[in-house]
């Protein structure tokens, strides 16, 4: 994955936390393959990854974020920026019914999606009524029939047994019961075909100039990677849409036709589809995408904590000493409180990557345990702080006494603080944090 990847990008950058030329490179370089391998579009990912430089090269110098993070964060700002950035909403009509198309590639998902579109809107006070447009397959009709039934939505459908009718006169009979029936809102399912094909596009053209939609949803199956840009051109150029719906987000794709069809086509996506169920279904939210896409929504997490937690200078500081081993337990303990300000210390972990290794040393610091560390601590004088090795056994004692705990308790943590004082040594060792190394910085 990414975090891997990145992780071992990480190792390689060393010193002040500077975003040097290198940097950027090597960390624009693992991103550019997490692109790719998310499906995305080869010629938006150089736009893209030649976007990304030019800012990282002007950017301000982090204190609260290594290079790499950095890089990170203003990679998924950008990602986040050109899904879209705000939820871009439904175009409702200003006279009733608002009139919706959806066009895509047979097997794309427009029928699903015609049954959870209208179920959501029905939860929102809208009267939904669904047009059965594709005549093509034997069973469309009687899937969207299926579909509205479960949606609890009326089916606007033609008469059986008049032969195969004809989808644009279907369309156009659709709108005007609508009208009548007052329904405020009208969705047309369309016929798709497996690829691209004239005589689909022409019918769809002439389906949306008979029933002049306030919104052309181009639905398209987050599986098909690559092929999502040529269809989407296809579609842009030969109907017209004015958003997208994404289909099939609970499989593994990760997302990349999502951000080469919103560059390529400029049209904003609206909705995303995850499941066969009509709940299955959702709002586009640009900042999950982007972090699906980058593969490393836990590493986001963290750092946007990591900016709202820390001190940048108080942490600077601590990394120094805790490169150089010289860290106190006074710091100790206000590293301990800026962490604990973050979250659980286990979901910390988890997300902190190479962090798979220390989790056994540190798995016995669960929160009542922290509690403990804690009251310790502060039973200590600041000079038992300042230097952890002058506290002998009538300190110990005395310390015990005080805090309310065992004697055993105390030497515990001191004991795992000499451990964690040279672990951490050696992890800014290789972490390159700054102070790495002890003299030798
Ligand atoms: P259409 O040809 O564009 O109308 O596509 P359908 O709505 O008939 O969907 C084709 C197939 O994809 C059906 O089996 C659906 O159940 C399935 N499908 C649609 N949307 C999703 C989705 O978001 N996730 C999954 N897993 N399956 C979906
Ligand atoms: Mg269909």
């Amino acid at each position: 994955t990414l975090s891997d990847r990145l992780t071992s990008v990480l190792q390689n950058l060393r010193g002040k936390g500077r975003l040097t030329e290198a940097d950027i490179d090597a960390t624009a370089r693992e991103i550019r393959v997490a692109l790719l391998e998310a499906d995305v579009a080869l010629p938006v990912v150089r736009t893209f990854i030649a976007k990304v430089k030019e800012r990282a090269k002007g950017a301000e110098v982090s204190q609260a974020l290594n290079p790499a993070q950095q890089v990170v964060k203003i990679v998924n700002e950008e990602l986040v920026g050109i899904l879209g950035g705000e939820t871009r909403r439904l175009n409702l009509a200003k006279t009733p019914p608002t009139v919706i198309m959806l066009a895509g590639l047979q097997g794309a998902g427009k029928t699903t999606l015609a049954g959870k579109l209208a179920k959501w809107l029905k939860g929102q006070g809208h009267t939904p009524m669904l047009v059965a447009c594709d005549l093509q397959r034997p069973n469309a009709v009687t899937q969207l029939q299926v579909v509205g039934q479960r949606a609890g939505v009326p089916v606007f459908a033609p008469e059986p047994g008049n032969g195969v009718g004809d989808p644009v006169d279907v369309a156009r009979k659709g709108i005007e019961e609508a009208k009548r029936a007052q329904h405020d809102v009208v969705l047309v399912d369309t016929a798709g075909r497996l690829g691209v094909d004239e005589e689909m596009m022409r019918q769809a053209v002439d389906i949306r100039a008979a029933v002049q939609p306030d919104e052309v949803l181009f639905v398209v199956d987050a599986m098909i990677g690559q092929d999502a840009v040529n269809t989407a051109t296809a579609f842009a150029d030969g109907v017209g849409f004015t958003g997208v719906v994404l289909t099939k987000l609970d499989g593994d794709a990760r997302g990349g036709a999502a951000l080469s069809v919103r560059e390529v086509t400029g049209q904003p996506i609206l909705f995303a589809s995850n499941g066969e169920k009509l709940e299955d279904f959702d709002v586009f939210h640009p900042d999950r995408m982007a972090s699906r896409i980058l593969g490393m929504g836990d590493m986001l997490t963290l750092i946007e904590q990591a900016e709202q937690a820390f001190d940048a200078d108080q942490a600077e500081a601590a990394a120094v000493k805790m490169g150089s081993g010289q860290l106190t337990l006074e710091d100790f303990l206000e590293q301990m409180l800026a962490l604990r300000k973050m979250g659980p210390i286990a979901n910390l972990l988890g997300m902190l990557p190479g962090a798979g290794q220390m989790k056994d040393q540190l798995a016995g610091l669960d929160e009542k345990h922290l509690d403990r560390v804690q009251a310790i601590i502060r039973g200590m004088t600041p000079a038992e702080r300042d230097d952890p090795k002058m506290i002998n056994a009538s300190r110990r004692l005395r310390i015990a006494n005080g805090s309310g705990v065992r004697v055993s308790d105390v030497n515990d943590l001191v004991n795992r603080f000499f451990e964690a004082r040279k672990m951490m040594s050696q992890m800014a060792g290789r972490f390159g944090l700054p102070g790495a190394g002890g003299k030798n910085n």
